[in-house]
């Protein structure tokens, strides 16, 4: 028997692949009363809202070939369009090619910081990483480079001061000082040259990036994606909550008291719950969990009565005096997401839940508050006043609908334990016949085309394996 926990994407991908491979052997847990996990979608008064924003980059053919089944028609192809909010202006993403319309002063020392960072790379910028060093101690000889010092070194230090660093400190809630390199594979697009100061003298339109176009279900937000998954799957226990695994016996006990025996167990649960329900895992299993970091997630989604946001989707706001690190509306990827001529917002704030690191560097205890009990009614006056900043509201009797939501886990910290600890876990629960997959299971930084991609190779090696194939 295959156990599965959760019936995120990760989950109901497992699931799907085993199914068409055979295998009918197979349990799918999920605690929630549907499946979805961070891609649900919630219907408010007319409008609809994801989990703030989810739109689908894929790449692969084979995860192309697989939206395509699951949606048909209903899936449209969306042209990008993402904006930064700086200075009291929008420019377009990413900044470091699009500087064009920001004050001459700003945009003279974005073009002087790339081009000294380009002409004395090493020898000028004396940033250190001892900082990392310090956070992992002298033990380990591979000491990566920390991501603030690679934006010196690649941007130069207007690009730095204006956006990157500045933005992602928002984002991860640490500073940019205390992270890895290790999250940003394609998520932070290169620049020439010759791109940034074209960018810096006309308004081109945007065509870079990871993501110059992206798919999106036509109605009803992307659990449409999840509903035609999990209508492919076969029965899910909901409400089926795990709270113990037992690893001698190989069995999962759940909250109502009920007990599941597998052969193979795939896990998507982020990576701190797992370790916290295993019986009998050795100490250096939970000091390595005690290590792992991550943002948790304050998001207010809104429908306006009015649409001011000019068909923008997504916009990214880097200055500290913004509570938000970004803002986007849904119903600009599609237009059914809110009735017409009104516009379905959201905004998204991170918070660190239990700051281990040093608090100087934890934006929870300088930034927005560290009683979460606060943080809604706090926040939500921050974003309204935010948005109306922005244009995007006239008043707060133009909200039509709201939705409050927390998001406990929402971005792994790539600090200097990162690579160590998930390493440490991951093999301990090989060994013990359990697959940790999906981007809290594998505890990075990634999509829902990998959560798609995961549970599809999972599913390819438990067939291997034979596991799972004796009913
Ligand atoms: C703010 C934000 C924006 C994002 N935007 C995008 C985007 O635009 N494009 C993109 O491709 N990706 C985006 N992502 C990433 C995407 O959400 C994830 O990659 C994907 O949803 C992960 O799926 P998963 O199945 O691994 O995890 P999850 O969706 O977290 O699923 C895990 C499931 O396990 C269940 N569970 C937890 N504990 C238990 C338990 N004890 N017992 C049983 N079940 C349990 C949960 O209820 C959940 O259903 C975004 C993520 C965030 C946080």
């Amino acid at each position: 028997m295959v156990v599965i926990l959760g019936a995120g994407l990760a989950g109901l991908s497992t699931a799907y692949h085993l199914r068409r491979g055979g295998c009918r052997d197979l349990a799918l847990h999920e605690r929630e009363d549907r499946p979805g996990g961070l891609c649900r979608s919630e219907a408010r008064d007319g409008f609809t809202f994801d989990y703030t924003g989810h739109f689908l980059h894929l790449r692969t053919p084979e995860m192309k070939r697989l939206a395509s089944r699951l949606l048909g028609s209903e899936l449209a192809t969306v042209i990008r369009s993402s904006w930064i909010w700086s200075q009291g202006v929008f420019t377009r993403y990413p900044f470091q090619t699009h500087t064009f319309g920001l004050p001459v002063e700003t945009v003279k020392e974005v073009l002087l910081g790339y081009i000294q960072a380009r002409c004395c790379r090493s020898s000028r910028l004396q940033i250190p990483d001892s900082r990392l060093k310090s956070a992992i101690g002298n033990r380990q000889s591979a000491i990566p480079r920390s991501f603030e010092r690679w934006v010196y070194e690649t941007f130069g230090e207007g690009i730095a001061k204006h956006f990157m660093l500045p933005y992602n400190e928002k984002l991860w809630g640490i500073h940019p000082r205390l992270l890895t390199t290790e999250w940003m594979g394609r998520y932070v697009p290169p620049a020439s040259l010759e791109q940034v100061i074209e960018g810096a003298l006309t308004d081109k339109p945007a065509g870079e990036g990871y993501n110059a176009t992206f798919r999106y279900p036509c109605q009803g937000g992307i659990e449409s994606l999840v509903r035609a998954l999990a209508a492919r799957v076969g029965p899910i226990a909901l409400g089926s909550e795990a709270v113990g695994i037992d690893l001698r016996r190989r069995r999962v006990e759940f909250a109502d008291g009920s007990r599941a025996d597998y052969a193979a167990l795939v896990s998507t649960l982020p990576l701190p719950e797992l370790v916290a329900r295993l019986r009998g895992a050795p100490d250096r299993v939970r000091d390595a969990a005690a290590k792992l970091h991550w943002a948790s997630l304050f998001a207010l989604s809104l429908g306006l009565r009015a649409n001011r946001t000019e068909g923008r989707q997504w916009v990214y706001v880097p200055e500290r005096r913004f509570a938000f690190y970004r803002v986007g509306c849904f119903s600009n990827a599609a237009r059914a997401m809110a009735p017409p001529e009104q516009a379905a917002v959201w905004s998204e704030v991170s918070y660190v839940p239990h700051c281990r690191l040093p608090i100087a560097d934890c934006r929870l205890k300088s930034g927005i508050g560290n009683r979460k009990s606060e943080m809604p009614s706090m926040l939500r006056r921050q974003v309204l006043d935010g948005l109306k900043e922005m244009g995007w509201l006239r008043s707060h009797r133009d909200v039509a609908a709201e939705w409050p939501l927390e998001i406990p886990y929402a971005y792994v910290t790539y600090d200097a334990h990162h690579r160590r600890a998930t390493g440490t876990i991951l093999r301990y629960l090989a060994k013990h016949h359990i697959h940790s997959i999906g981007r809290y299971g594998r505890w990075e930084y990634s999509s829902m085309e990998d959560a798609l991609l995961q549970g599809r190779e999972t599913a390819q090696r438990l067939l291997v394996e034979g596991k799972g194939m004796g009913g």
